[in-house]
């Protein structure tokens, strides 16, 4: 079959057709347990009844109605996210649809903030070297990691990167004079699954809050309850001046939200900023469902013990192969001896015939969905619903793959 797309991707060799679970189906009715969400997209897993129903039932009353006017269910969605982001101090929000469009809109923040009050030339992000931020040309510059600043200059100016966990060069970044915002992901993702460490959070948010510097964190992929809090930022007792939240939290559906508190959130005033498909009926409906799910207290502490059990699982295998497994929740990223790709391929590999689509989840041979990060980490961002067994399941998989390395 001819190929139409663009060559952006290095695919895998699987075409899906449908999920159940966290299960999915391929055109020949090959079984794979999913421990990527699409990467933290599906967080639900697939065919959540709640999100499903939610969906179908939007569908069939307001798909889209421009930003001129609003819905009742963005509205109860707006306010649903707002005050799940309480505890992070977040007072209003801003919707888009992706996780690039949220950074942007935090940077159009961070910008338009610090100009008003303290006039040109303070406008500087600092953001984190490894760091993503996304695939615009504006959160391209954000991004710390120069295999992404090639090719497409020139980038927006005035991005300044700095190694984490080194409070000196923070403290020298962190200009008062030069610097408008700090942003940061409390667990990079891209780059392996780097959870920054407690002090380093805490130094920032007090020189921010000295220096009236924006304090803005990119929870795109750590946030939603990935990491066992509904913002990953919570376990490190701090507040944001602006949070940015993609990936997830419609459960698959494209949505992306900047969320600002006390000093930023009167910032974008009419006019400022504006998406045509941002936050509309059917993601606002979506996002409605992954709330109701995700906020639960019960649920979350669920993702911790999940994440330990598949942390300890490998762990206990003292493998030869593996150099470290770390992470939060349900994030977790595992250092192997060797490039990550090929591994992903063997695990998809495993996949045989199951007998047609609709054969039971249980097939007798799945073959595992891992991601990579950076280029020697197996990154495991797995569906929030994963029972136990299924995690041994999985692991199973990735180990027998491992054994025969
Ligand atoms: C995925 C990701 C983005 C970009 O999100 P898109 O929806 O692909 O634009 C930004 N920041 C982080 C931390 C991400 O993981």
């Amino acid at each position: 079959m001819a190929d139409y797309f663009m060559n952006t991707y290095h695919r895998l060799p699987a075409v899906f057709t449908k999920g159940e679970g966290v299960w999915l189906y391929d055109t020949e009715g090959k079984a794979y347990l999913d421990f990527s969400s699409g990467i933290a997209v599906n967080c639900l897993g697939y065919n959540h009844p709640a999100l499903v129903r939610a969906l179908s039932e939007q569908a069939a009353k307001l798909i889209h109605t421009c930003n001129y006017y609003q819905s009742d269910v963005s509205l109860v969605f707006a306010e649903k996210l707002v005050k799940a982001c309480m505890k992070a101090g977040m007072q209003k929000v801003f919707l888009g649809n992706s996780g690039a469009e949220a950074n942007e809109g935090a940077c159009k923040i961070a910008r338009k903030y610090s100009l008003k009050k303290y006039g040109p030339g303070r406008h500087t992000i600092v953001t984190l070297k490894g760091s993503f931020h996304g695939r615009t040309i504006t959160t391209l510059s954000a991004t710390g990691q120069e295999k992404f600043h090639r090719d497409f200059g020139p980038f927006t100016e005035g991005f300044r990167f700095i190694p984490g966990g080194d409070l000196e060069e923070l403290d020298r970044a962190l200009d008062r004079t030069t610097t408008a915002g700090f942003l940061v992901e409390a667990v990079q993702g891209e780059s392996g699954i780097i959870p920054q460490g407690e002090e380093y959070i805490r130094t920032a948010a007090q020189l921010c809050a000295d220096r009236d510097i924006l304090l803005m964190f990119d929870e795109i992929q750590c946030g939603l309850g990935r990491t066992g809090t509904f913002l990953a930022l919570e376990a490190y007792g701090v507040r944001a001046d602006v949070v940015t939240l993609a990936k997830g939290l419609a459960g698959g559906v494209p949505v992306g939200a900047v969320l600002a508190g006390e000093k930023a959130a009167g910032v974008l005033q009419t006019g400022d900023h504006g998406s045509t498909f941002g936050g509309n009926p059917l993601a606002a409906a979506a996002g409605i469902a992954v709330l109701d799910t995700v906020s639960d207290p019960a649920f979350l502490e669920e993702i911790v013990r999940k994440g330990r059990l598949l942390m300890d699982t490998v762990r206990a295998w003292n493998h030869p192969r593996v150099r470290e497994i770390r992470g939060r929740g349900l994030m977790a990223g595992l250092d192997i001896d060797r490039d990550a790709w090929p591994v992903l391929e063997a695990l998809i590999r495993r996949a045989e015939k199951a007998g047609g689509p609709d054969a039971a989840p249980n097939a007798a041979a799945p073959g595992l969905l891992l991601l990579s990060a950076g280029e020697r980490t197996l990154r495991f961002l797995p569906p929030y619903t994963i029972t136990a067994g299924e995690i041994d399941r999985g692991l199973g998989i990735l180990k027998t793959v491992l054994d025969t390395l």
